[in-house]
Order: C-alpha cells, then sequence, then structure tokens
C-alpha cells in the first residue's frame, strides 16, 4: 500500500519495528528530528515490534550531547539497538563508531541540508568499521532500512544506512517485508548475549563472529547460505538497455558457513572473525529476500545503460537520481553510450567486482563526487576505483578515470551537467577535478542551528546583569567566528582557546602599551594615564576608572602610537572572563574541559548548566552519567567551586558568580536548571529543582580553597542537605569535623542523608511493638488500617479503634502507609478506611500501600476476614462520565482484597458526604454489622466513650498559649513541632506547614516531610517604614526562602522558615518594631485600612482608628514574649511560686474566640479592602474632608467547605454608624458578643457570620447594645465604585508623591529576568517617606517629595519596576499563596493563576478589553483567602488543576458570586470564558460590568445575601 511520506519518516517506522531501543537524535527538545513524528506515534500507541522482546524504547537524545555515545550501553546489554540521525552527528562521533561497529546496531543518517548535503561525512567514516549501504529514493529508504536491520542481524556488525530525505511514498507492507527478512534466531542470539564492560574507552574484546558448522550437525538453528543460490554471471552482460544488474558471486567459504554472531557452545560450531566475503553473501541473500518479498531488485552495485556503453560515470551524490532519470530518457548526441554506476554498499568496498558490474566496451569513467571541501587532491572515491578500473585485459591500453567535485545539481540542470562531464571526459586532455554543478545550493528549510535554550538564558542573564559590558562569553553563540560553524564555537574547548588567545593578546597589549609610554611615543599626559593604569589593569572595578583616562588621553594625543593602541582599546578593561558548558547547546560537561582550565591555573570561570531533571537522573546510561565536576575540581585544590541553582536561591548564585568573578584562577560553577523540554514551564523546573535540592542531589555549596587563609570557612553549605561523595570530600579534608563540631544541627542533617532502609524498619518495629503491648488483651484482633486526607477516615478509624477495644478486641490502628504489607497475610481481622483525594485516587498515605497490593501476585487472603469503609462526595464530581470517582478508592480495595481471596465478612461501606448527616449516615448502618460478624454485638455495659479533644481543649489546656512549643523548638530529631502546639503557634503568628512539592519525594527517601513555618507579621493599616522594609527583606534572606508574600490583609508573610531558625526570625521582626502575636489563631486579626494615596489628612486620620483598634483587641499574654523574645538565661523572676504563670486575658479569657476574628476599614469610594468580607466592616465617613466616624457591617466572612451546604460566604450586615471615637470600644463589644455566642462545638459555623445569622441582625446588634451601653446611630451614606487600587502616580493634596506598584499576587521575590526584590530594597534604602500595603496585594510608594521624584523615578527605571502596563485583567487579578505551602490547597493558585491570565489575555485583546477592569481571582482552597467569591469571576481549587468557577460578584466587592460550574479544568475554563467574554462584548450596557452583566444575562442568578449561597446554581443537574 502506497503512503504519501517522507524518506525518514519510512525509515523511523523499520527502525522502530525492527529494533529493542531506538536512540532518537533530536536537534533539540523543542525541535523534533524528521524520524521524531513517527518514532512518537509508534510509541504512543505502544505498537509492538517485529523482532524485539518488549515493546520497542525511544531514548531522545539532543544532537550535540555526544549522541551516538548512547547507544552503547543498550547495545552492549544486547538490544537491538538503532540510531536515527543526521549526517553532521558523524565525524564528532568516529571515536564510537569504531566501538559500534562491532555491535549489531543500525545507523540511519539522513544527509543534510537535505538540498545539497557533503557525502565527506560519510567518506570520512569509511575506514571505521562500519557497513555502509545507500538508498535515494523513499522506496529504497523503506528497503535499504530493512536490509540494514536484517544485515546488521545477520553479521553482528553495525550498518550505517545513509539516504537524502526525500518526500514521496512506498509500496507495500514493512511488517510483511520484515519478517521475511530479518533472522529470528540471529536475533535472539544477540538479544540474549551481553558484555558486561561499561568502559568507555577499553576494547570491549567485542568481534562479530562467524560459526562454521559441520555437516553432521543438521539441527543447528542458524540460517545458513546455500552454495549456489547467488548467480555466477555478471550483470553487464544480461541486462537490457536500462535494467538494473543484479548478479552477485558469493564466495567459497559462504557455501558452508553461517554468518551471525552466534556464540553457540556446542564443539561441532567453529568460531571465526566476520570477513567481507561474509558480509557480501549475506547482502545478497537479504537483496534477494527482499526481491521475492517486494520484486524490487538491489544490488551491491548498480549500473543503468546500455550495453555497449563506451563511457561511465559513477556517482556518489545526490543527483544520482536525476542522473538516472535523464539517462534513461536521452541516449543520443553526447549522451549516447554513456552509462551510470552508482553505489549500494559503499563498505565493505569491493572494487575488485566494479569491472563485472559495467560493460567490457567501457573506455572511460567519471568519478563524481559531492565532497565540498576537499582536503586531498583526489577524492576518496577516485582513489577506490582508480586502481581498479585503470586496467582491464579486454580493452586495448589503459581506461581514462578522471575525478569531478559534483556541486549541485536537480533534476533541471542534470542534462547540462551531464553533458559537461561527457564534453570533458572524451577531451583529448580531460581536466581532473572539475566542478560541475552550481556553487550555490538552496536552503533546507528544515535544518537547524545550534540556540541556546530559552530557559538556560536565566543564568546568562544574571551573568550579564551582575558583569555588564565587562563579561566575556567566549564561547557564546552571538559571537561571530569567521569560518567557524556555531556548532564548533559554541563548544567550551573552543571558547577556551579562544580565551587563552585573548589573555595572551592582553598581555602583549599592556606590554606594548608600557614600552609605548616609557619610550616617549605618546605625549606625556598619555604616558602618565598609561602607566597608572597598567598598576591597576588586572583590578577589574579599578582598572575601569583608568581605563576610562587612557581612553580619553590616547584619543586627543593624536600621535601614530596613540593610533594604534586606540585600535586595540578592548583591552583596556579588566573583563571577566566565562566559559559556559551545557548538555543542550555548548555539550561539554567531561572532566576533561574542566581539567584543561584547572591545570591551566589561569583566572578562567566556567558556569557549567546541568539540565537533567532530578527526577530522571537514576535512568541516565551508566556510560553518560555525568562525572561529579564539582569535586574533581576541589579535589584538584586550586580552584573556587560553587553549586547553584537559581530556582532554589537566586541569592546564592549571586553570592557565587560574585565570588568566581574574585577569586584569582580558575572557578567552576555549576548551575542546576532541570527541565524535560525547552519550553517547560518555570513551575516545572521550580519543582524539580526543590526536589533535586532538598534530597542532597543537588547541594548548593560554595568552596574556596584560600578561604581559611582569610581566616574564613572554605566550604559553605547553602543547602540542608548533601551528598555522600561530597561528604567524604569534606571528612577527607578535615573540614566537616571541624563544621560538626560548631554546628550539630549540621551533621544530625548530613548524617541523616540517604537514609533508605529507615522508613521500612521504623515500620516494622512500631507495628511490632503495639503488638507487644497488645500480648495481654484477650479477644480476637482486629487490625483498623486507614487512608486519609483530611482527618475523617482518620478520626473514625482511631474511634472504631476505642470502640473495639470497649468490646474487648485487641485492636491497633495504623495508617497504610505505616502498615507492614507483608504481614497483612497472617491477619485475622482488618478492617479498611479510606477517603478519596483528587480524581478517585488514594489518597497520599495510602498510595503506596494500594500500589503494592494492586500490583502483587504472592499475596493470598484466605482466611483474612475484612471489611471496607470508603468516605467519599458523591457530587464532588458533577458530570456523569465522573460518577465513576465516587469512593473509587474502597471500591477498588474491596474488589481487589476479594480478588485476593480475602473474606468480605462485612459489605463494603460507603459514606457519602451528601448524606443529610454525611458520611456518618452510611457509616451508622455498617459499624453494627462489623460487631455482629465479629461477635461483639452483644456486650453489655460500655463505658462512654471520651469525647475528643477538640481545640477548645487544647485552648484551656495551654496556659495561655504556652503549651509545649519551648520544648518543642529545642527538639532537634524533627523539623516539626506537635501537634496541638501547632494550633497554639497560629496565636503567635506562625503555621507549621510543609513543603507539598517534596513530599512525595521525601517519603519515597524515607524522610519526613520538609517542614517550615509561615510567619505572619502584624502591621496595622499596612504601613511600613522603609527601615522596616529592609528588616524585612533582611529577614526574609537570612531565615525564610529569600521572598516576601504581601497578604490580602496588608501584612508581610515570610514562608519556609525552617524550625531552628523561628526563634530568631520572630525576633528579627520584633526588632523591626512590629510583632506577629495574634496574625492568626482565634483573636483578632491585623486591623486593615484603605492605603487612599490621593488624601493624606483623611488616611492619617483612619489609619489612627485602625491602628487604635488594633491595639485596643491585642491579647495581654505573656507567653509570647516569653518564648520567642526573652533571653534564654534571663532571669526567671516573671516566673512566679511554682513555676507557674500567672497571666490574665482580659478581653478574652482563658479561651480565646470561637474562631479568627477580622476587621477592615475602607473608605469610599474605594472599597481596596473589601470592607463586605470581613467580621466588621467599617466605611469611614469622611465630611468636609474631616473623618466623622463609620458605618459598621457585621459577620462578613469567606470560607467554606465543599459541598457543606451548612457553610457558607457571607457579606456584612448593617449595624448603624458608630463615631470615631467609640470605634475601638464598639469593635470590642461586637467581638465579646462574638466570643459568648459564637459556636465552640463545630468550627466550620464558629465564625461570627453564622452567630449573626443564628440570632438574626436585629438580636445580634441589640445584644451588642446591651454589652456596649450604647446604641448605634443611623448608617449615613456612603459610595463605592471599585475594590481594585490605582497604579501608577498620584499626587495628594500635600504635593507628596504616591506610586503603586503591580506586585502580581503580592510575592516580592527577583528573577532573573525581574529584579523586583533587589529593586525595592535600593529603594527602601533612599526612600523618605512610607510603604503602604494593598488589600489586593500591592504596594505604594509613599509620601515621595517632589524634590525626589526624578531620582526615584530613576531608580525605579532601572529595575522595570515604573511598569504598570498590564491588562486591566491582571491588575485587578489576585490569587492565595495555595502550593506548595498552604497545608490546606487542593489546587495551585498563585503559581497557576498568572499563567491563566496569560491565556485569557488572548482573548480579552482581541475583543478589545484589555483595558475593561474584570475582577478575577483564585484560591487553592474553600478557605476563600483572596476573597473569590467576591470577585466577578472566581476560581476556587477543587483538586489538583481543577477549579469551581463562580460568576456574578459585584464589582466594588458589594456582592457574592454563584457557582457556575464546578471542578473544571483549563480547556473548559478558557471555553466558557471566550463564550462569555464574547457575548458580554456585544450585550453589555453602557458602564456595565461583567459581574453585573453575568446575573441580568441570566448567566447565574444573583446572591443577595450568604444564605442564598447555594440556592439556584448554574450547575445543570447530573443526577441519572
Ligand atoms: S485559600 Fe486555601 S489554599 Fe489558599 S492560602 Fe488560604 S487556606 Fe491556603
Amino acid at each position: 500500500m502506497a503512503s504519501q511520506s517522507t524518506s525518514e519518516s519510512l525509515v523511523a517506522r523499520i527502525a522502530y519495528l525492527s529494533s529493542d531501543v531506538v536512540v532518537s537524535v533530536t536537534p533539540s527538545l523543542d525541535t523534533p528530528s524528521g524520524y521524531a513524528p513517527t518514532l512518537r506515534a509508534l510509541a504512543s500507541d505502544k505498537v509492538q515490534g517485529v523482532i524485539g522482546l518488549e515493546t520497542p524504547q525511544i531514548h531522545t537524545v539532543r544532537h550535540n550531547a555526544d549522541p551516538l555515545l548512547s547507544a552503547l550501553a543498550p547495545a552492549r546489554s544486547g538490544k537491538l539497538t538503532t540510531i536515527t540521525t543526521t549526517s553532521p552527528t558523524l565525524l564528532p562521533s568516529i571515536p564510537h563508531l569504531y566501538k559500534l561497529a562491532q555491535y549489531p546496531v543500525v545507523i540511519h543518517v539522513s544527509l543534510t541540508p537535505s538540498t545539497y548535503p557533503d557525502y565527506q561525512d560519510i567518506t570520512s567514516i569509511r575506514q571505521s568499521g562500519l557497513i555502509l549501504l545507500q538508498s535515494e529514493t523513499p522506496q529504497e529508504s523503506q528497503d535499504i532500512a530493512a536490509a540494514a536491520h536484517a544485515l546488521a542481524i545477520k553479521s553482528g556488525k553495525a550498518v550505517l544506512h545513509f539516504f537524502v530525505s526525500r518526500e514521496g511514498s512506498a509500496q507495500g507492507d514493512e511488517r510483511e517485508l520484515l519478517q521475511n527478512v530479518l533472522d529470528v534466531s540471529a536475533a535472539r542470539s544477540h538479544q540474549l548475549r551481553t558484555t558486561d564492560s561499561t568502559s568507555l574507552y577499553a576494547d570491549d574484546g567485542v568481534r562479530a563472529q562467524t560459526t562454521r558448522v559441520l555437516a553432521q550437525e543438521p539441527q543447528a538453528v542458524e540460517a545458513t547460505i546455500p552454495a549456489g543460490t547467488a548467480p555466477a554471471t555478471t550483470a553487464a552482460t544480461q541486462h537490457s538497455t536500462t535494467a538494473t544488474s543484479s548478479a552477485t558471486p558469493t564466495s567459497q567459504d559462504s557455501q558452508k558457513d553461517t554468518i551471525s554472531s552466534l556464540s553457540s557452545t556446542d564443539s561441532t560450531v567453529i568460531k571465526r572473525a566476520v570477513t567481507s566475503d561474509d558480509i557480501l553473501a549475506a547482502t545478497n541473500t537479504i537483496f534477494q529476500t527482499i526481491q521475492s518479498v517486494t520484486g524490487r531488485k538491489y544490488d551491491i552495485f548498480e549500473y543503468t545503460g546500455p550495453a555497449n556503453a563506451e563511457a561511465v560515470i559513477v556517482s556518489f551524490g545526490s543527483s544520482t537520481a536525476a542522473f538516472r532519470n535523464v539517462l534513461s530518457q536521452t541516449q543520443y548526441g553526447e549522451l549516447e553510450k554513456v552509462g551510470l554506476l552508482s553505489l549500494r554498499l559503499y563498505r565493505p568496498w569491493y572494487g575488485t567486482k566494479v569491472s563485472e558490474y559495467i560493460p567490457k566496451s567501457v573506455t572511460k569513467v567519471a568519478v563524481l563526487e559531492q565532497i565540498k571541501r576537499k582536503t586531498t587532491k583526489w577524492g576518496p572515491l577516485f582513489i577506490d576505483l582508480v586502481t581498479v578500473l585503470r586496467s582491464e585485459p579486454s580493452i586495448k591500453g589503459p581506461r581514462t578515470v578522471v575525478g569531478y567535485q559534483l556541486a549541485y545539481v536537480d533534476q533541471a540542470s542534470a542534462k547540462e551537467a551531464l553533458g559537461t562531464v561527457v564534453r570533458n571526459l572524451r577531451a583529448a586532455t580531460p581536466e581532473q577535478n572539475l566542478i560541475v554543478g552550481q556553487s550555490e545550493a538552496p536552503l533546507d528549510e528544515q535544518q537547524y542551528e545550534v540556540s541556546q535554550p530559552k530557559v538556560e538564558a536565566a543564568y546568562t542573564k544574571i551573568l550579564a546583569q551582575l558583569f555588564g559590558d565587562k563579561i566575556h562569553i567566549a564561547n557564546a553563540l552571538d559571537k561571530a567566528q569567521a569560518g567557524v560553524p556555531t556548532e564548533t564555537s559554541a563548544r567550551p574547548e573552543f571558547g577556551y582557546g579562544a580565551l587563552l588567545a585573548r589573555l595572551e593578546a592582553r598581555e602583549n597589549f599592556i606590554k606594548q602599551a608600557e614600552y609605548l609610554a616609557k619610550t616617549s611615543k605618546v605625549l606625556p599626559g598619555t604616558a602618565e594615564a598609561i602607566l597608572k593604569w597598567i598598576l591597576v589593569a588586572e583590578d577589574s572595578s579599578k582598572s575601569a576608572e583608568a581605563a576610562k583616562e587612557v581612553e580619553q588621553a590616547l584619543e586627543s594625543d593624536g600621535s601614530a602610537a596613540a593610533k594604534e593602541l586606540l585600535g586595540q582599546k578592548e583591552y583596556l578593561k579588566k573583563e571577566s572572563q566565562w566559559l559556559v558548558g551545557s548538555d543542550a547547546w555548548s555539550y561539554d560537561l567531561g572532566n576533561s574541559g574542566v581539567h584543561h582550565v584547572l591545570a591551566s591555573g589561569k583566572n578562567v570561570n566556567m558556569l557549567i548548566i546541568d539540565s537533567t531533571p532530578y527526577s530522571e537522573h537514576a535512568k541516565q546510561d551508566a556510560a553518560r552519567r555525568k562525572k561529579d565536576v564539582g569535586l574533581y575540581a576541589m579535589n584538584y585544590g586550586n580552584a573556587y567551586v560553587a553549586s547553584v541553582a537559581v530556582y532554589s536561591s537566586y541569592t546564592q548564585v549571586l553570592h557565587a558568580l560574585i565570588e568566581a568573578e574574585k577569586f584569582d584562577g580558575p572557578s567552576v560553577v555549576l548551575a542546576y536548571l532541570p527541565y524535560h523540554g525547552e519550553s517547560d514551564s518555570p513551575l516545572a523546573i521550580l519543582q524539580e529543582t526543590k526536589k533535586a535540592v532538598d534530597i542532597g542531589y543537588w547541594p548548593l555549596y560554595r568552596w574556596n580553597p584560600y578561604g581559611a587563609e582569610n581566616g574564613e570557612d572554605n566550604f559553605h553549605l547553602d543547602s540542608e542537605r548533601i551528598k555522600n561523595e561530597l561528604k567524604e570530600f569534606l571528612k577527607r579534608d578535615n573540614h566537616l569535623t571541624a563544621l560538626v563540631r560548631r554546628n550539630p544541627v549540621f551533621a544530625a542533617n548530613v548524617d541523616k542523608s540517604y537514609g533508605t532502609e529507615v522508613r521500612d524498619q521504623q515500620k516494622r518495629a512500631a507495628k511490632d511493638a503495639y503488638t507487644r503491648l497488645l500480648e495481654g488483651v484477650s479477644g480476637p484482633p482486629l487490625t483498623i488500617l486507614f487512608a486519609s486526607d483530611g482527618s475523617n477516615a482518620e478520626g473514625l478509624a482511631k474511634r472504631l479503634e476505642r470502640r473495639a477495644k470497649a468490646r474487648g478486641l485487641k485492636a491497633i490502628t495504623l495508617s497504610m502507609e505505616d502498615y507492614p504489607i507483608e504481614d497483612l497475610a497472617s491477619e485475622e481481622n482488618v478492617v479498611f478506611f479510606t477517603a478519596t483525594a483528587g480524581q478517585g485516587e488514594f489518597p497520599q498515605n495510602g498510595r503506596a500501600f494500594w500500589e503494592h497490593l494492586k500490583d502483587s501476585t504472592d499475596i493470598d487472603l484466605q482466611g483474612v476476614n475484612f471489611s471496607v469503609f470508603a468516605l467519599g462526595d458523591s457530587l464532588y464530581w458533577p458530570r456523569k462520565e465522573d460518577k465513576i470517582y465516587y469512593n473509587k478508592p474502597g471500591k477498588d480495595l474491596n474488589k481487589r482484597l476479594n480478588e485476593l481471596s480475602g473474606n468480605e465478612f462485612v459489605p463494603l461501606g460507603l459514606g457519602d458526604d451528601q448524606d443529610p448527616d454525611g458520611y456518618q449516615t452510611g457509616y451508622a448502618e455498617w459499624e453494627p454489622k462489623l460487631w455482629t460478624a465479629m461477635g461483639v454485638d452483644k456486650v453489655e455495659g460500655l463505658a462512654d466513650e471520651p469525647p475528643p479533644i477538640t481545640n477548645e481543649d487544647i485552648k484551656i489546656a495551654s496556659n495561655f498559649l504556652r503549651g509545649t512549643i519551648k520544648e518543642g523548638l529545642a527538639d532537634e530529631s524533627t523539623g516539626a513541632l506537635g501537634a496541638d502546639d501547632c494550633q497554639l503557634t497560629k496565636f503567635h503568628g506562625t503555621y507549621m506547614q510543609d513543603d507539598r512539592d517534596l513530599r512525595e519525594e521525601r517519603k519515597a527517601q524515607g524522610l519526613e516531610p520538609a517542614y517550615s513555618f509561615m510567619i505572619r507579621c502584624r502591621l496595622a493599616g499596612g504601613v511600613a517604614t522603609p527601615r522596616q522594609w529592609l528588616q524585612m527583606d533582611d529577614i526574609s534572606s537570612a531565615f525564610g526562602n529569600e521572598t516576601m508574600k504581601l497578604t490580602t490583609r496588608q501584612t508581610f508573610q515570610f514562608h519556609g522558615v525552617i524550625k531552628r531558625n523561628l526563634r530568631g526570625a520572630m525576633r528579627a521582626i520584633n526588632r523591626a518594631l512590629m510583632t506577629t502575636i495574634a496574625a492568626c489563631g482565634d483573636v483578632n486579626r491585623n486591623v486593615m485600612c484603605s492605603s487612599l494615596p490621593q488624601n493624606a489628612h483623611v488616611h492619617a486620620q483612619v489609619q489612627e482608628c485602625a491602628a487604635r483598634i488594633d491595639t485596643h483587641l491585642l491579647p495581654s499574654t505573656t507567653a509570647y514574649h516569653e518564648i520567642w523574645l526573652k533571653d534564654e538565661d534571663a532571669d526567671k523572676r516573671v516566673l512566679v511560686a511554682g513555676n507557674a504563670v500567672q497571666d490574665f486575658e482580659p478581653l478574652y479569657g482563658p479561651t480565646y474566640l470561637p474562631r479568627k476574628f477580622k476587621i477592615t476599614i475602607a473608605i469610599p469610594p474605594h472599597n481596596d479592602t473589601d470592607v463586605y468580607a470581613h467580621d466588621i466592616g467599617l466605611i469611614a465617613i469622611v465630611e468636609n474632608n474631616e473623618l466623622k466616624g463609620f458605618n459598621m457591617l457585621v459577620g462578613g466572612g469567606m470560607g467554606v467547605t465543599h459541598n457543606n451546604k451548612k457553610t457558607y460566604p457571607r457579606t456584612g450586615s448593617m449595624m448603624g454608624f458608630v463615631s470615631k471615637e467609640d470605634v475601638h470600644i464598639a469593635c470590642e463589644k461586637v467581638m465579646l458578643v462574638q466570643r459568648d455566642n459564637g459556636d465552640r462545638k463545630n468550627r466550620k459555623h464558629a465564625r461570627l457570620k453564622y452567630t449573626v445569622d443564628d440570632m438574626t441582625i436585629e438580636g445580634f446588634k441589640a445584644e451588642v447594645e446591651k454589652y456596649w451601653g450604647k446604641t448605634f446611630d443611623a448608617p449615613r451614606d456612603f459610595k463605592f465604585d471599585s475594590n481594585v487600587d490605582a497604579f501608577g502616580w498620584q499626587q495628594d493634596e500635600r504635593g507628596l508623591w504616591h506610586f503603586t506598584f503591580f506586585i502580581e499576587n503580592g510575592r516580592i521575590e527577583d528573577t532573573a529576568d525581574f529584579k523586583m526584590r533587589t529593586g525595592l530594597r535600593e529603594i527602601a534604602k533612599v526612600h523618605k517617606g512610607e510603604f503602604r500595603l494593598t488589600g489586593n496585594q500591592h504596594l505604594i510608594l509613599s509620601n515621595v517629595a517632589s524634590k525626589d521624584l526624578e531620582g526615584m523615578k530613576a531608580l525605579m527605571k532601572e529595575y522595570g519596576l515604573d511598569n504598570t502596563n498590564f491588562s486591566a485583567l491582571r491588575l485587578s487579578s489576585s490569587a492565595c499563596v495555595a502550593f506548595p505551602t498552604c497545608g490546606l490547597a487542593m489546587a495551585e493558585s498563585e503559581r497557576y493563576l498568572p499563567v491563566l491570565i496569560s491565556k485569557v489575555e488572548k482573548i480579552i485583546f482581541e475583543l478589545g478589553l484589555g483595558k475593561e477592569s474584570i475582577v478575577m481571582r483564585m484560591t487553592g482552597c474553600p478557605n476563600g483567602c483572596a476573597r473569590p467569591w467576591l470577585a466577578e469571576i472566581g476560581f476556587v481549587g477543587k483538586a489538583f488543576g481543577a477549579y469551581n468557577m463562580y460568576l456574578g460578584g459585584g464589582y466594588h466587592g458589594q456582592r457574592l458570586s454563584k457557582l457556575y460550574r464546578s471542578s473544571i479544568k483549563e480547556e473548559e475554563i478558557l471555553e466558557i470564558l471566550n463564550t462569555l467574554l464574547r457575548r458580554y462584548v456585544v450585550e453589555r450596557e453602557q458602564g456595565e460590568h461583567f459581574g453585573d452583566w453575568t446575573i441580568r444575562a441570566g448567566i447565574v442568578k444573583e446572591t443577595r445575601q450568604g444564605k442564598e449561597f447555594h440556592d439556584d446554581v448554574a450547575e445543570e443537574d447530573t443526577e441519572e
């Protein structure tokens, strides 16, 4: 069957079907080769090969990453290995070709550029021992590719098949062809043979062999070449005018020998090396088989032309087919009696047989070779042919053999080119080496250039930023190197040579300048400047200034000497010399390159970028695995060495590069940048980096061999963990001992590295200990295993355990991950509880258990009673097709346990969140059945169960928020604090979190989660001084993860603070005159205030109220001071008798509030603090530019629980007006009514919003007035018009300036592209006013005097901070933190919203909505930190990658939104927005906001109050 294709894709199919492994050489990870699409499609369909033992594997390797080396390992391990590549990879691979030649490897080489390739790529490797086969048309490429595989298998030697890729079709079924042509038994013998050696350069000792089978061994399985299969006559004597020859003589030996590299042990089989005759015989057999299957004839040489030809053209180039066409149609004029000979089998060379293929009548032979740059006078083919063709006994005198250089010839010019050849050939004295064809060939559009992947520019950009025009990257791609291909000039070795030359040139320049200055060849002033410069010429900063002076002096000097020096002025500056090595574009990570630099001792810096993703490092071919260049360099002893990762610590990269540059000698900076494809998202790179750094695969460190001489450490470990090899080195260096002594925490981390067996042993020990504990109990055993995401499954499991014990059972409860699964078969009774995670997956702590159970074939549960209780939500995934996810883990587990012959003694129980009592409904039915099944349902006199410990209990027991926090902080064996203490630390402003990007990897490594702490400051009204800004910035570097988050509640938040840094960070925050007390927890939080840059007078008045309320409602406990601030050994006089601490909370009492409590102030018309979303919302009433007081709203709040309709967001209800003098007291009274009336039993119902609804607003107000002893006045008029910030410059009434920066999602950080954090730091150093944090997570530079304005603008411009030119959609967006630090996150938010917005912007810009503000917000869970339900478009995370979408929020935050779609993913989100925004553009009324339109257009129903939030949702009913 013919199909339109290309030669490369036809070859790729053959390669795939004939191999175990295909090494697919690709231009870059983003640009596929011509073979790649076919290979990828076959692999993704898991198509089985014809001969492979398994589905063929595709290994993709970049073209400049020494790709042919990748074939060695699979070839050695007995895999039938194929390489698909292009011709430029051959020359650099010559050392590997010799080695590959001894394996049955096939290399398919597409010659490039396909318009006019250089055949020198082939002739240069003709001595490498490979068999070289050629094809021309796509049909031939398919057939010869099959022949190549057959020949490799048959001969045991590597076959290189080269061709020029053309578009076209091929006949026949390639699978059928391969089944006929491939020798399966020979293939199996290769597949079963492996070579142990893994050395790269030593001889493997492998030689392809043939076996000679003696006659009495009829059972030999190898195919033999029967005697006489090859015709004995030659083609030239038989064929017609245009026929292709088919005759081939065979060797005598081949009549008896079996050709394969089979290594039989049979004593009757004699082995010997494969000879060229063997190969010839095998080739002929294969060609005959192809002919019998397809009807197409092939031969080692192919002749076209008349039998009486006088001249023959031997063509070795891409025009052969064109010549053949011409000659087959034109046998007259000067082309009469002209034939054409082409080579099918180029190596081994059967030159002696050529004469058998051309007519005896031939007296003149033209040899056309397509070699672009000849390095010898005669072409290689000419030399091959001249000796064998010169003399022929049957003709008179010697033949004339003339060599030609074949330039570009296409079909149109082929006839003319042949004419030229023949005329010269027939001339009396033919010209040798005549060039035939055009010198210019059309460009090959498919050809690729070496280019630096965009992602890797992260490092080179930093170099450029740090060293400016001093930087000289010797192998940079933009350096024009005359006559040198980019591929070569990008190599660090090349750059190194160029660098040495440059260093030498500068030394000469200095000498020359000194000579000219001293010999008065320049003016005295110039001489003086030169000599001054020479003194500092090696100091990069000092020489820069001196160089300027020299340059000026030379310019005004005018002498010839001065002009000469000016011509070389580039040497005046002391450059920062760098070489860059990378896997992707300047391949060299080998020690040899580094060795040269180290051995030279020159001041050369190397930046070596390693892009192997952490998750793939284990998969790497051992022969290719990178050596530890850092260790090598450190052992060498004279180099500065650093290991850095820009996605882990930007600051550490800066330190390392600056130190490397300063170091006077060689420096090696190893830079990590893991990516799979060049379009990988920054998030993917970040996650890979974090894993590698955290586990210690890529430790961050800096090493200065001479540090100790300057009183510093030689070694700085900048990350937590370290590799064993490095540890060994440091130990050897006697350095670690010193470190361990100084810093025992470090030592603990070091010693914990790579503890793989630990976890298994822990599991075993824990279970054994528990079993021993139960030995005394007599009842039947019950093992309870749970997999839990939240706490329900775990809670149920533990409760069941208590109840079981009360019934006399020997009960034990473990999470599935802690259970040694090998014990399962010996259990008597097992109960499983599993929650449902994500899209029907097992929760994290049950995954490994399930994977094991699912795949296990040797677990027999006969005799084991089991039951499963599953917890899920039947409406979590609303679409019909997603119903299967409901309780899927529990159902799957139940099924599997039955399959393993377990006895399901109680049927599967299903708990559904949608039932009236949630999962309890199903549980209440299931549990009694268990007791019945176990015979303990009739137990009398069961004791009451103790109620579970609640947050309220923890608070009471905490001794005014102390708990055992202090002891927990001192415990160095874990990075965590105890669970109860974690509840208490919230009151102190810090949450324990763990890095969720690292959870799975750390678990796999047997490590506890990567615990760290989030610290939230308290900053009333969000106003900070420049000094405080700098202090916060310092804290983020010294204790956190080098970033700060400006939160939706106008304060600073730090992430990634590890336990041992926690106290230091708290103290530093307090030194900055801030606190963290009550920044979280069940207390009044930070009080917010509109940032109001345009009215200083009013802002000051309102801000004063915010600060007053904030201070008034602070808790009084001294625990905060005692735990975080007091010196460890300060005197203990604060403690009273019995060490009991006397504390008193006049407002809160010992149990504080039922839940968190939030207050905010907005100043109309700006609702930039979302006044409706807080427990208390104060709307400032300003009359005649004076603050009078506030309208008070109560009962606003955001957090809900998915699918729990008893929870809902709520906007605040109006209480009335309160004067500014009374406002803090009124707030206090509201808080106290909540304290005394809020629900302390159910935390999901404990916020003020529920208290207000439960008491009614009137009832609540009356109660507050009762506590207060005053009444609220009637609310006064106000009007809001927006809740977004106004970006850019504004001037207030005093003439001071304010600039609102756009800080996307409040994250202050530096990246290679945007040094925002550094810029803000520089601004803070000179700023005399203040910073204001906005409720939308942006930042205002406040109170800039006019005289400072220009300076400030320049600084902002320098760092790109003056840019507010973003779409109005982006400017109006905000996202919460979510992954990786927030423990509650179900989906990405801060890291994803910007990506989503970029995609929505495409729609927005197309519709002309770029300047229309639409408020879009996203949170990772329904806790609602970014207040998503007040946005016009809100997204709330449901599962990884899936969000609930809400529409219809009020533009200025006055109205709640409504659920529009559940659990939708990006594709659907974009589709919906595309449709809705298109309608909005057409249907909107003048000035109508998107949120309002969605209601008017009937897209969603209006939500008028919180209680209506779940009513009339737009989601279609998906119930059957
Ligand atoms: S909304 Fe949820 S995911 Fe986002 S920060 Fe708050 S708690 Fe975390």
